[in-house]
Order: C-alpha cells, then sequence, then structure tokens
C-alpha cells in the first residue's frame, strides 16, 4: 500500500523529523571528556518536565515497566505494605510487580473505567496508625481505559492524615503531555518511558526522585542492581552513567526536550486537551460511549472508544489495520473485544487526530457498526474550526 501508515496508539507515538534527524548520528565515546557538557543540561531541563526543583530525573535504558521496578527496588524492603488500586491493565500490572517482589498489597479493585479512590485511600491512610503502609501507588494515566487520577487529591490525603509513606505516580502516559506536578504534589517517585509524551522510540526509563526517596535506603531493603538510584546520583553528578548510557536516545531526547520547551509545557496541556476534546466529541456523534464512566476520569492523551453489544471491537481494530493501514489501540485485559483505542498524545494535530476519525469510521462501517459516516469526523472538524479561530487569531 503506499502513503504513510496512520498510527494511532497511545504510545509509542509519531516520531517527529527533529528528533529523527537528532538520532541520525555517529555512536559517540560516553567517557568522553565533553560528555558531561551535553549529559549536564540535559539532566537539569528533564526536571522542568517533571516539574521538580529539589528532586533529580534519572533515565535509565528500560522502558516504563523498568521505572516501576526501580521505585520498588530502591525504596522498599520484602514484606511492606504499600497501597494501591486496580482500575486497568497498568494498574493492575504495576501491583503484580509489587506482589512478584514480595510486597503486601492493599490493592482496591475499582470498576474499570473510574480512577484512583482518593477517598479511600485516605481512610485506610487514617487507619493504618502503626504506618505500615509506606509507599502509596498511583496511575495518573491509566492507558488501557483512558482515565486520568487527581494525584493532587492523593496527596492531600497523605498531609491531612499525616502519613509518612512515599507516594509513587506513574506518569508513563501523562508525564510531558498532562500536567504533572512533582514537587507540588510531594511526589516522591515519578515514571515516565521515552516513547509517548516524549516522543521517542522506546528505551529509555525516566524516573523523578525525590530527596526524600533518594535518602530512603530501608534496613533489609530489596535487592538492586542495574536501577540503583544512588549509583546513578553518584555517576550523574560529574555527568556521567554506571554504565554505558543510550547516548544515540539521548541525544533524541535533547531534540524532545528543545521542542517541548519551543512549544511551552502549558500549550503542550492546553493542545493535548484540545485534540482529546474533538476526539470525544466524534465519540459522542457517532452514539457510542468512553470507558471512562464520568467526565472528571476523562484523559486527555488516549480514548477508550466501547463499541455496542454485539460487535467485536477487535474486528474494527483488525479492518482498520489490515485495509487501511492504521494502527487503532487494542483493548486489553478485561476490555479485550470491548474497546478500541485512539491514542491522542506527543506529536499531533488536528490533522492528524482526523485521519484516525477518518480511519475509524471507515472500519467502523466495513464491520457493520450503527453509526452514519462522517458524523464524528463532522463534530470534531466542528469543534476544531471554532476552537482553531480563537487560537489562530491570536497568534
Ligand atoms: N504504565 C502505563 C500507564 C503504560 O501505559 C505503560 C505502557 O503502555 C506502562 C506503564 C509500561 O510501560 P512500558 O511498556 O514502556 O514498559
Amino acid at each position: 500500500m503506499s502513503g504513510f501508515k496512520g498510527l494511532a496508539v497511545p504510545g509509542p507515538t509519531n516520531m517527529p523529523f527533529e528528533i529523527r534527524r537528532a538520532m541520525d548520528v555517529a555512536l559517540e565515546d560516553h567517557r568522553a571528556p565533553d560528555f558531561p557538557d551535553f549529559i549536564k543540561p540535559l539532566l537539569a531541563d528533564l526536571k522542568k518536565v517533571f516539574q521538580t526543583e529539589t528532586g533529580q530525573v534519572f533515565v535509565f535504558p528500560g522502558s516504563g515497566t523498568g521505572g516501576w521496578e526501580s521505585a520498588i527496588a530502591n525504596t522498599l524492603a520484602p514484606g511492606d505494605t504499600v497501597l494501591a488500586s486496580i482500575f486497568g491493565q497498568f494498574s493492575y500490572l504495576w501491583v503484580d510487580m509489587c506482589r512478584k517482589f514480595g510486597l503486601n498489597v492493599d490493592a482496591i479493585e475499582c470498576e474499570w473505567g473510574t480512577g484512583v479512590p482518593a477517598d479511600l485511600y485516605e481512610q485506610k491512610l487514617a487507619a493504618d496508625k502503626e504506618h505500615k503502609i509506606k509507599a502509596v501507588l498511583v496511575t495518573q494515566n491509566e492507558t488501557a481505559t483512558g482515565v486520568t487520577s487527581d494525584v493532587k487529591a492523593v496527596r492531600e490525603a497523605l498531609d491531612r492524615t499525616g502519613h509518612p509513606a512515599l507516594l509513587f505516580v506513574d506518569g508513563v502516559s501523562s508525564i510531558g503531555s498532562i500536567d504533572f506536578r512533582q514537587d507540588e504534589w510531594g511526589v516522591d517517585v515519578a515514571v515516565s518511558g521515552s516513547q509517548k509524551g516524549f516522543m521517542l522510540p522506546t528505551g529509555l526509563a525516566i524516573v523523578g526522585v525525590s530527596r526524600k526517596a533518594l535518602a530512603h535506603r530501608p534496613e533489609g531493603g530489596l535487592p538492586r542492581c542495574f536501577f540503583d538510584y544512588q549509583d546513578m546520583a553518584k555517576t550523574n553528578a560529574d555527568g556521567f552513567f554506571p554504565y554505558t548510557p543510550a547516548t544515540t536516545l539521548l541525544r533524541g531526547l535533547r531534540a524532545s526536550l528543545d521542542m517541548i520547551f519551543d512549544e511551552g509545557l502549558e500549550n503542550i496541556f492546553a493542545r493535548h486537551h484540545r485534540l482529546a476534546e474533538g476526539v470525544r466529541r466524534a465519540v459522542d456523534a457517532w452514539g457510542m460511549s468512553l470507558c471512562a464512566k464520568e467526565a472528571k476520569w476523562n484523559s486527555d492523551t488516549v480514548s477508550a472508544i466501547v463499541v455496542p453489544e454485539g460487535y467485536n471491537a477487535n474486528d474494527v481494530i483488525q479492518t482498520a489495520y489490515h485495509k487501511y493501514d492504521l494502527s487503532l489501540g487494542a483493548g486489553l485485559s478485561k476490555v479485550a473485544g470491548k474497546v478500541f483505542r485512539i491514542g491522542h498524545l506527543g506529536y499531533l494535530n488536528e490533522i492528524m487526530v482526523l485521519q484516525a476519525l477518518g480511519g475509524a469510521e471507515l472500519a467502523m462501517r466495513d464491520v457493520g457498526l450503527p453509526f452514519t459516516p462522517g458524523v464524528g469526523v463532522g463534530a470534531a472538524v466542528e469543534y476544531y474550526a471554532a476552537t482553531g479561530q480563537a487560537e489562530a487569531l491570536a497568534a
């Protein structure tokens, strides 16, 4: 087939040419005397994306999953209790990893399509007079269901109960795309990856660590080596790494940060909100609904769209892929076959979203879903036209 393949999954995202070009370089010596001139500003600039001045950001070869592991292995000991909630495949997998590490997980099972129950967290924290809970887990953006949770509300629950537990946030599909404030929300470990908001290939776990988390080395703590924060902190201080870093990806990361700062974080968040709103208008016009149960849970980086009873969302995904060269996100685990997902994060504009919506309409029509072709695209066009005019005039 000729033409570009459409990538409308919630990560990996579309990679800008500027980033590709930045990575088309010869391999370099990561122990060269001038390597720190590149690394020190890179690590300092990453802190701006995590909105932290007091913490540090570490970059490990790996992916988001490695970032989860780093949070656990650096700060907890076997048998420690962690408080978590499960409302989608990624919040489930993080809990599953905690269990594999021998932690005692108090995991609140929530309906998929809802998010972190901050009120229940508060009750459990208040009841934990002996402070057995050592860490509280929040998946800020559940990519499987298109749900965003309120990290600040969990910080407030910790503060109101005077509970000293560490706060861990999975920001894999939110950091750099949706507002995330490490210092203001008192987040101790914030986990991200390279292949979503950072618009890079997969291959880096990018982790924001507070001073409190860095200093927290419990007696008899879990073993750690590759993901040791203190080793990383020690070598990063001189602009180096404890082992061979993914230098090519780091060159890409430099270009990514330059693009992020050029646009400005606030503008990026606003762009994601507007693009997501167009998708939501389309879903509404199709007469379909989102997996997110209430508007307050709506994610600005991914929408999980529920197909009507009696239809299989995988048919839509397969048709879009094989017939139209468009990748839509699949439903995972409990929502497999029930939803397809449109990722709307990273390097994206109205045209790219309309391509995904148009491709979804083609596939939905082919598999016989009950909707009027064009209504979803039309609703998004109307919304973008109306809101874009104000933007264009202001520019
Ligand atoms: N957490 C969330 C919210 C995710 O969306 C993902 C991946 O999509 C992960 C964690 C796991 O990250 P990775 O696949 O980069 O290991």
